[in-house]
């Protein structure tokens, strides 16, 4: 399953794509141009705006909470998500690329000296060249992940 995002919903792009869907959110697009990407690309429509999520169809969902965290448990709970943990933080969260295996040597000028001689397996986007390593920060937004999906919604 693929989504495009509205724009207000930019930290809600950032969870899938932590848990590593596919996930598009431009800056300021115009309703059509979201419509074009969902309809085109057989991407969900993910929107808090009533009216689009209708002229989505089949293709939208409607976001009705607030809280990033709600957003994220009715996005899963509407769509019936179950992302597999392998897939979590696959994704640059940044620019939606596929990250790849990055080898120590070649991130050792990217990254703080603390950092390189901390970790030993890294991640690199092949999108916008961010590097990503599993530390403390990838941990706790694993932890975040568990608990917000472990959460149960409303009734
Ligand atoms: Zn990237």
């Amino acid at each position: 399953m693929r989504f495009v995002v509205d724009t207000m919903l930019g930290r809600l792009a950032h969870w899938l794509r932590a848990m590593g869907y596919d996930t598009l959110c431009l800056g300021p697009a115009d309703d059509r141009r979201l419509l074009q990407l969902a309809l085109g690309e057989d991407r969900i429509l993910v929107t808090r705006d009533v009216r689009l999520a209708r002229l989505a169809e089949a293709r939208g969902c409607l976001i009705r909470a607030a809280e990033v965290d709600d957003q994220l448990l009715e996005t899963v709970e509407k769509l019936g998500l179950a992302p597999p943990e392998a897939e979590w933080l696959s994704r640059c969260l940044e620019c939606n690329a596929r990250l790849e295996p990055r080898a120590k040597d070649e991130v050792k000028k990217l990254l703080p000296e603390r950092i390189f001689g901390a970790e030993s397996e890294f991640m690199g986007c092949p999108g916008c060249g961010r590097v990503y390593w599993a530390g403390s920060h990838a941990d706790r937004m694993l932890a975040r992940l568990r608990q917000m999906l472990g959460r149960k919604g409303p009734g």
